[in-house]
């Protein structure tokens, strides 16, 4: 049976960046706890856990009376920094520059709406961290749809400035952008930003061209990763063969019947070790 990984699978640079400096806080003998698990993968949350790092809650800040918080790629809304001041507990801020610069943009487009009675609608997953974060920039005075039938949200008689959570789908937020213009009574006042991240979308193509080429599809991501099911999506539909899992442990036997080819991928939050673990217990099989 021939097995292969996918080259294009596995960390983006934000998660990379953000493990990088955890590592080497807890190398340098800090305590580090993590605001919410820092990679939205139960097998490397485990790895770092392993290491020394210690995850905590919101409420937990007040309890951190030596360490260092760190805030992780999805970001924080500026709350999270009063408190952090509030309680004197320093922190390493390891929020992605990509989710950094959407903060800024989504405080911004509210800043102009605000001029003309408008609002700001974000494509995104209510209560997923990074939405949060987002949300958070403009005292959550902004609407979140998750799909098409949460428009009946938004009032089509006024502005509308519409931008998405970095890990959404270009299919979906094409279809929400499409049907704002088309409801709205005045599509001039209607401003679309496209802000997916290209370390998710651009990865859409070469997973389909991926999962074409095998008989099956084993796609490796925790079950909290918003990218992994996006990308997991794009493989089942173009390989009904694709099958997820969060470690080899969770590969039913049958799913490879008479199989001859596997490829294993995942999502930015997959750890290449583990997506080589898969393959090697595959292989083994
Ligand atoms: S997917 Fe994009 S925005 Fe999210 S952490 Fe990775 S690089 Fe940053």
């Amino acid at each position: 049976m021939q097995v292969e990984i996918d080259a294009g699978s596995g960390f983006c640079f934000g998660v990379v960046t953000a493990i990088g400096k955890t590592e080497q806080a807890i190398g340098s003998g800090q305590r580090v706890f993590s605001l919410g698990d820092i990679v939205h993968n139960a097998e490397e949350q485990h790895r770092l856990e392993k290491l020394g790092l210690h995850t905590i809650d919101h409420q937990g800040i007040a309890q951190v009376s030596e360490g260092t918080v760190l805030v992780r790629a999805h970001g924080e809304p500026p709350s999270t920094y009063q408190r952090l001041k509030e309680c004197g507990v320093p922190y390493i801020d390891a929020t992605c520059p990509v989710v950094a610069r959407l903060q800024k943009r989504v405080k911004e487009a509210y800043a102009k709406m605000r001029e003309v009675n408008g609002q700001v609608v974000i494509l995104g997953k209510r209560g997923h961290a990074e939405v949060v974060g987002l949300t958070g920039q403009v005292g959550d005075d902004c609407t979140v749809v998750e799909s098409v039938a949460d428009l009946s949200q938004v009032d089509f008689t006024r502005p509308v400035t519409l931008l998405s959570q970095t890990t959404q789908s270009l299919e979906l937020f094409g279809e929400i952008a499409d049907e704002i213009r088309r409801r709205s009574t005045n599509p001039d006042n209607i401003v679309i930003q496209d802000t997916i991240c290209r370390q998710v979308a651009n990865r859409e193509q070469g997973l389909r061209e991926f999962a074409a080429r095998f008989d099956v599809v084993i796609f490796v991501c925790g079950r909290k990763s918003s990218n992994g099911k996006v990308l997991y999506g794009v493989c089942r539909s173009t390989n009904p063969r694709s099958y997820c899992v969060e470690s080899e442990s969770e590969i039913q036997n049958e799913w490879l019947a008479d199989a001859q080819s596997v490829g294993v991928c995942g999502a930015t939050s997959t750890p290449a070790w583990l997506m080589q673990q898969v393959a090697q217990y595959i292989e083994k099989l």
